[in-house]
């Protein structure tokens, strides 16, 4: 009898530690990451995947109407960047990639690599592979990634109010369904439409065009009263009239 308790008793014990540990875990400095860590200082001339992770990462600061490259080269675009991410959170704009950096970045990233406030799920509600679009399956889950991070930053330009997401990747029988053009983004993974509330559509229209989205369609332009889509696309296409674009 004093056996089994002293059994349960220590089990209880051994419960408590682990839970304790997991705590402590927690708590600690973001020493690492569940997504990806960084492993050193990062600023202008480095190249490497830890460069095109920071880009990604960053590629909605490009500045109004420009689009970071996502290559690997930490040049001066990547650096005007990250200074305006660094500006974005109050840290010290160096441009240059560093622990405060880090942490930062490690805060907005879940374990699947997504930013915080959006989701895989949220991006694909057509069907769980991301399969049957116009590029492959992993490329189209990587393109959404990129949107994501885009959206992220234009969220917190706008007050951390949430964006509502009512449409991301589409495969070929999904877009059809939801009438969409044979060259919509959709098929690609990285468009996204938002609905209002609580931002207008004309707002996330307008403020799209800081974060890195080629391809910005709102009210005005045709199919788009009720929804302002964002995507990437190889050459500018803006057009919501009523929001002046
Ligand atoms: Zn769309």
């Amino acid at each position: 009898m004093l056996g089994r308790t002293l059994r349960i008793l220590s089990a209880a014990a051994l419960i408590l530690a682990t839970s304790l540990a997991a705590v402590v875990t927690v708590a600690g400095p973001a020493a690492a990451d569940g997504c990806y860590t960084w492993n050193r200082n990062l600023s202008q001339g480095a190249n490497g995947d830890d460069v095109r992770q920071l880009q990604i990462r960053i590629s909605g600061y490009p500045g109004n109407g420009a689009v970071l490259g996502l290559d690997g080269d930490f040049g001066p675009a990547t650096k005007a960047a990250l200074v305006r991410f660094q500006q974005a959170y109050g840290l010290g704009a160096d441009g240059v990639a560093g622990p405060a950096t880090y942490t930062k970045l490690y805060q907005l990233q879940d374990d699947d690599c997504t930013p915080v406030n959006f989701s895989y799920a949220e991006l694909n509600r057509c069907n769980s592979t991301w399969a049957g679009g116009n590029v492959s399956a992993a490329q189209a889950k990587a393109n959404a990634l990129v949107s994501m991070w885009k959206l992220q930053a234009m969220r917190h330009a706008l007050g951390d109010q949430p964006i509502r997401v009512t449409s991301g990747f589409r495969s070929v029988a999904c877009n059809n369904a939801a009438g969409g053009s044979a060259t919509s983004r959709h098929l690609y993974g990285d468009a996204v439409d938002l609905g209002a509330g609580p931002h207008t559509l004309c707002r996330m229209a307008q403020q799209a065009r800081n974060h890195g989205f080629r391809e910005i369609l709102g009210p005005g332009y045709p199919g788009h009263s009720d929804h302002t889509h964002v995507a990437h696309k190889s050459s500018r296409f803006w057009s919501a009239s009523q929001c002046g674009i």
